[in-house]
């Protein structure tokens, strides 16, 4: 008999606003610690959190864009626990009104659509760290105290690791096309821990474990596979699963019990009484979806349907938002939407690969590369002169007219000259010229190599062989 896997996950993206949920202080990653509190989020008694508004406006984005209900009056709600890294002894959570229900995320396994569903999504604020020192000792750093936490919980529609890891796949897009999240898992501003149990097919739900500690999308593929050969192994020696909490060791690749799970009612949770219902009226909502930014799956459909991408360029150039940015500037600007993708995907993504730059730190003028698509496509520079160009406005930001006049790459279209050209080359080569005559098409190839060299490379080509087939004849 098999075992089928149930898997859950709850994902915590720290949004991306500039400050802190209940206060002003900044959200900016690291820092010399403790430089980024205030007597609010450093939970010093007789102080007041201030909701930042954009935290709400971001949550209803990715409700929106996961299909979710939103809660029209949401409540905070405290959730009690002691542990150093949170100095209010409680972190203003949301359990009975969450501002998001319902909705699901689609993903695509084995070339099937799946929907996996949203149980909700909840606002939060995040805990600090503790930082082990060498001799044992243990610091706190209250920087990220308060930081503004989504919590997306999906339901336990999740059947494997492989499946798992698609949903994050798919969730992590579309909070960097929301522009909410920016999803760097090594910095901690996307995490998942991973709710898991084994069942005979068809049978009851078995008791659950929560796997911590997931640093990347690796580690949860592992820990997948881990704990369900862990849980199988004990349930067919005719052991028990025991809810618990349990640490990912990425470098063991193990994991191994931190405490028995806590259910809600452990935590105390309590509506906060600090804070006030928040009411998101009508008006607040339909800004919010007038505003919503296109997704990459919709990005991918519009540029196949609008401009005749293939799947494939539409696919690399919604790989970053930062590259589909640079697509769509460029089309806006030139009008040619094939060779903007082409550039993009080709000589823009290798120059990025050989100075290892990554597609966030991409800084280009694109009106530049605008410029260089319309004189490529309009003949006034070869395939080899456009390439070096971009290479020019991609590494020194050098401007394209003045580099091309100045190296002297503009094509000949000047009839004079090449047909000048063309004679001496004639003249040089009468024995290759004769072979041409006498029926030996390779002849021509080399008279061709001859008249473009005489040119300096700048000849237009088509000119060239009409001139040259002209003058053979
Ligand atoms: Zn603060
Ligand atoms: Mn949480």
């Amino acid at each position: 008999m098999t075992w089928e896997t149930v898997i859950g996950l709850e994902v915590h993206a720290e949004l991306s606003t500039t400050s802190k949920i209940f206060c002003g202080c900044s959200t900016a990653f690291g820092g010399e610690p403790n430089t980024r509190v205030c007597p609010v989020c450093a939970g010093m008694p007789g102080t007041l959190p201030t909701l930042n508004r954009l935290v709400p406006t971001y949550a209803m984005r990715l409700g929106l864009a996961l299909g979710c209900s939103i809660t029209k009056n949401s409540l905070f709600d405290r959730k009690n626990y002691f542990y150093p890294d949170l100095p209010k002894a409680y972190q203003v959570s949301q359990l009975y009104a969450p501002i998001c229900r319902g909705g699901c995320v689609e993903i695509e396994i084995n070339g099937q659509q799946k929907s996996i569903g949203i149980h909700q999504i909840h606002m939060e604020e995040d805990a600090g760290k503790l930082i082990h020192g060498p001799q044992g000792d243990t610091f706190m750093d209250f920087n990220r105290c308060g930081v503004p936490l989504l919590e997306i919980v999906s339901k336990p529609d999740l059947r494997s690791g492989a499946e798992a890891v698609a949903y994050l796949e798919k969730l992590r897009e579309i909070l960097l096309f929301l522009d909410i999240c920016d999803c760097k898992m090594q910095e901690g501003s996307l995490r998942a821990d991973v709710n898991l149990s084994v069942r005979r097919p068809g049978g009851p739900l078995g008791v659950r474990t929560e796997t911590k500690n997931l640093n990347s999308f690796k580690a949860i593929g592992r820990a997948i596979a881990y704990e369900r050969a862990r849980q199988i192994n004990i349930l067919e020696k005719g052991g028990v699963i025991v809810q618990e909490t349990r640490r990912w060791d990425d470098d063991k690749g193990s994991s191994s019990g931190m405490r028995s799970k806590e259910n809600a009612q452990d935590y105390r949770y309590f509506p906060e009484p600090d804070l006030l219902p928040l009411r998101i009226d009508d008006d607040w909502l339909a800004a919010v979806q007038r505003d919503l930014p296109e997704l990459a799956h919709d990005k991918r459909q519009r540029y196949a349907l609008n401009y005749g991408l293939s799947p494939q360029e539409a696919a690399v150039l919604t790989s970053h938002t930062r590259l589909a940015a640079l697509f769509e500037e460029l089309v806006a600007q030139c009008g040619e939407p094939l060779e903007s993708a082409h550039l993009v995907t080709g000589e823009i993504l290798r120059l990025l690969r050989q100075t290892n730059t990554l597609p966030e730190a991409l800084s280009l003028d694109a009106h530049k590369l605008a410029t260089l698509i319309k004189l490529f496509t309009e003949n006034k520079i070869s395939r080899a002169a456009y390439k070096e160009a971009i290479e020019a406005v991609f590494l020194h930001d050098a401007d394209p007219a003045a580099y091309i006049a100045e190296k002297g790459l503009q094509l000949q279209h000047d009839d004079e000259a090449i047909h000048r050209a063309v004679q001496a080359v004639i003249q040089d080569n009468p024995g290759a010229a004769a072979e041409y005559r006498a029926g030996k098409e390779k002849a021509f190839g080399f008279l061709m190599g001859q008249a473009m060299a005489r040119l300096h490379g700048a000849g237009d080509p088509a000119s060239v062989k009409q001139a040259l087939l002209t003058r053979l004849r």
